[in-house]
């Protein structure tokens, strides 16, 4: 065994801990694998809790997820990995799990597409929702290649989130970027909404990953309408305009704060007391 496929072994071991000590997984959920060369990819096994992985549990399979060695199999998970490295030649490792916070956007259907971090805007952009796929069936590996082309992490509607990057380990830390992310908003829209970046900010930003040398995720869309065709190559992100201000209040919060100021609500008991109360009023 070469020292590169050590190390990367090693990195999956690593990677699997983590997750597992964060609880981005549960049980034997989850799988991770790595390019090994232009023929190999190691991955995780199926049916073992990814917490307590050790080298050698690894699979060795080629790109159209045929076992090459190992003494396990692979995950039936598999595919999705697959789908990621036939359309991203950068990509050299694929982390995927079901981080609780994450998900649960996933499972309301509310994607992570709002301008509000600016590191999550320098390293993964938007990150929308795959459709729905029934697993280890075609359909998941079918939903994550409308995004993957210009998203490094994506939600999976009603089931978690899949990262990529360069390596293993940038794979993972950008699915610990998600669940952080995730975090805040959740965190964010309990205390009345968040407050974004405009897109005269984003763009800025978005200039600033050359200078970090993070070659995706991929451009805003100059007219967000062209994401929605099959292929996905631009990023739609919820940055308004802004003539001035760098942050600007969220659109549903101004909404919010309107109906604030602009309409009383009552519930029966209150109006029918307060009916109540003027009639009388008008008797004495
Ligand atoms: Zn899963």
């Amino acid at each position: 065994m070469t020292r590169i496929e050590e190390q990367i072994r090693a990195d999956i071991v690593e990677a699997g801990r983590r997750l597992y000590a964060r609880a981005y997984i549960a049980s034997n959920d989850g799988n991770i694998s790595a390019r090994l060369d232009d023929r190999r990819l190691i991955t995780t096994p199926k049916s073992v809790s990814k917490g307590f992985m050790t080298p050698d549990m690894m699979v060795v399979v080629d790109y159209d997820g045929k076992k090459i060695s190992g003494e396990r199999d692979a995950s039936t998970e598999l595919p999705m990995h697959l789908e990621i490295y036939r359309n991203r030649p950068d990509v050299g490792g694929v982390v995927h799990a079901h981080p609780p916070l994450a998900t649960g956007f996933a499972v309301a259907g509310i994607p992570l597409t709002r301008a509000v971090l600016a590191e999550v805007i320098t390293t993964l952009g938007s990150i929308p929702i795959a459709a729905y796929g029934t697993p280890s069936t075609s359909e998941l590996p079918d939903a994550v290649r409308k995004y993957i082309k210009a998203h490094d992490g994506m939600l999976l509607a009603n089931h978690g989130a899949v990262t990529c990057g360069p390596d293993v380990m940038s794979a993972y830390y950008k699915m610990e970027t998600i669940e952080h992310f995730a975090k805040i908003s959740l965190v964010a829209r309990l205390l009345g909404g968040e407050n974004l970046i405009s897109r005269e900010e984003v763009e800025r930003l978005q200039g600033l990953r050359g200078m970090y040398g993070i070659p995706s995720p991929a451009p805003l869309c100059a007219d967000p309408s062209e994401a929605g065709r099959d292929q996905v190559v631009c990023q739609v992100l919820e940055a308004p305009e802004s003539g001035s201000d760098r942050l600007v209040p969220d659109v549903s919060l101004a909404i919010k704060q309107a109906s604030r100021d602009g309409e009383i609500r009552l519930t029966y008991g209150e109006l029918t007391a307060l009916i109540a109360d003027a009639v009388r009023t008008l008797k004495d």
